[in-house]
């Protein structure tokens, strides 16, 4: 890893990965993707037009016939190979998300072993792709299904897990059969090219995987195009809305996951020592752009006072530089767009009367003054209808609100249009258990922050947080990656009866 965010002031020239290649593409068009750290332009990326995404489906169109007829062990075998070339280039991937994103080095470490987790299950496609037999179903008659690949699948993701969230979709995808275009998003381009070349140098045939970078105009033309059949997408809910409904539209299989706005209760018998290590890590970690950052405390009858007074310190030292500096708990966010709209919600969170306890607008890092910092912000007596409760923040903001009983603060979440993870700090068994029960959440944490399922659960939020049916990976993505199909079969020698006009039964 290189020791420090400086010195290096070279503009980097980004390209498509198309077909095992590097290709500028043709439309001409480019966008600035930043170094948020020193607040400077580090690469251009070329945005894709239709041609250039008409190009890339082309060639997954291509590579599909025998990607999709090899033998799902052989496609194991080269998951591994692809695990192996992860492990030996974790520092490098990982360095490579800090530098686009800006989180930290440690932090984008934890990403790429949740990428390569994801790998690890996908090696077992051989086993996950195994399917139903009835034998004798009816006289001579057996029944079984297969899972069949769909074709050209597409990918549409976020800027916060350049590298995470893109392996969700293509090694799933793949390991079921299908090939793939992903367009990762232009903020953070850069770990999804190096994916690529690493699945080519693991065996995988050209054209299997392809990425091409860009904005709607991208987006729109792989919605567009006949040949991709599906669409895996983690985005906002705006984007996420609009690419279901666009593709859902024209017949495609789309699963759309979008925005977040976590609450986590706290009970008064919760042990808040922990709950506030927990909360400190949840809400502040990656500078608040996970999707499964806790946003809202929900302080229960009189936790209150002592949670925020706990914090305060708490957020008022966090250890705030450069993503490649060591001994930090946070760096900056992605852009200066995205710290003015983050600014702006701070702002709207003072006008309508909340509590202000801790501001980190005014906070600068010595040596990164251009750098897109943000300290950790603390709000007390937020209500249900300001915007930085209703709305997702994605920044170093958390917000108090204060209820009488579990009963509404249960009723408080269950309202929210989003529902993506939800946590409960307790040490009562039968609070946590109504809890779990009742709360309209996608992913559930009892006791634990941001609770992502692991690779071989499937990952997913209810409400605006998802649109159609189906999880990110897991055995959720063998299901969305596939389309199902019954066989019924019976062999000459038993077809004596002649012609039957009645409905078939099973066992007749
Ligand atoms: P975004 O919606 O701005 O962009 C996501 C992707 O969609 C990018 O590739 C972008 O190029 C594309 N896009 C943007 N606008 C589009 C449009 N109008 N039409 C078509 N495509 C468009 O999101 P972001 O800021 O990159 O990522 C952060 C968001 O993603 C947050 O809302 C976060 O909660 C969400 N997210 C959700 C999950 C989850 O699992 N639910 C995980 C990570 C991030």
């Amino acid at each position: 890893m290189s020791d420090a965010n400086q010195g290096d002031t070279r503009v980097r020239e980004l390209g498509h990965f198309i077909d095992g290649q590097r290709v500028d593409g043709v439309s001409g068009r480019f966008g600035d993707v930043f170094d948020p750290v020193q607040g400077r332009v580090a690469a251009r990326v070329p945005f894709a037009n239709a041609a250039d995404v008409a190009v890339a489906v082309a060639a997954a169109k291509a590579a599909f016939p025998a990607w999709s007829e090899t033998a799902p062990l052989k496609r194991a075998r080269l998951l591994f190979r692809f695990k192996q070339l992860l492990d030996e280039h974790q520092d490098e991937l990982a360095e490579l998300v800090a530098r686009d994103h800006g989180k930290l080095f440690s932090d984008a470490k934890g990403e790429v072993l949740r990428g390569i987790e994801v790998v690890e299950f996908a090696c077992g496609i051989p086993n996950l792709l195994k399917t139903d037999f009835t034998d004798q179903i009816g006289g001579d008659i057996d029944s079984w299904n297969l899972r069949q690949p769909l074709g050209v699948a597409a990918g549409v993701t976020p800027f916060n897990f350049p590298m995470m969230v893109p392996c969700w979709m293509f090694v799933m995808a793949a390991a079921c059969g299908n090939t793939f275009v992903l367009k990762p998003s232009e903020r953070t381009p850069s770990p999804s090219i190096r994916l690529a070349e690493l699945f080519i140098e693991a065996g995988v045939p050209k054209g299997v995987f392809n990425v091409v970078h860009g904005n709607k105009d991208a987006v729109d033309a792989l919605i567009e195009h006949p040949d991709v059949a599906a669409i895996s997408v983690v985005a906002s809910t705006p984007t996420a809305e609009y690419i279901y409904g666009e593709g859902a539209k024209r017949g495609k299989r789309v699963q759309a996951l979008g925005s977040a706005k976590n609450h986590a209760i706290v009970m008064p018998d919760a042990n808040l020592d922990q709950t506030i290590d927990a909360l400190i890590g949840s809400a502040y970690g990656s500078a608040g752009e996970r999707c499964m950052a806790t946003s809202v405390v929900v302080a229960v009858g009189r936790t209150g006072d002592e949670v925020v007074e706990r914090l305060i310190p708490r957020v008022r030292s966090l250890r705030i530089g450069g993503s490649l500096e060591p001994d930090l708990d946070m760096g900056p966010l992605v852009t200066a767009a995205h710290r003015a709209k983050v600014f702006g919600y701070i702002d709207a969170g003072v006008a309508a009367g909340a509590r202000l306890v801790v501001d980190g607008r005014g906070h600068t890092v010595s040596g990164h003054e251009e750098g897109f910092f943000l300290g950790g912000s603390l709000f007390d007596n937020v209500k249900p209808e300001m915007s930085i409760y209703r709305e997702e923040i994605f920044g170093p903001v958390l917000s108090v609100v204060r209820v009488p009983d579990l009963a509404s603060a249960i009723a408080l979440v269950n309202a929210h249009e989003l529902g993506n993870c939800v946590s409960l700090f307790t040490t009562d068994g039968g609070s946590a258990r109504v809890f779990s029960r009742q709360i309209r959440v996608g992913m559930v944490g009892i006791n634990v922050a941001a609770p992502a399922p692991s690779a071989w659960h499937s990952f997913g939020g209810w409400k605006r947080s998802l649109f159609g049916d189906h999880h990110q990976y897991g055995q959720e993505a063998v299901r969305f990656f596939t389309r199902y199909k019954s066989v019924m079969q019976r062999w000459p020698d038993s077809i004596a009866k002649g012609a039957e006009f009645t409905m078939p039964v099973a066992g007749a």
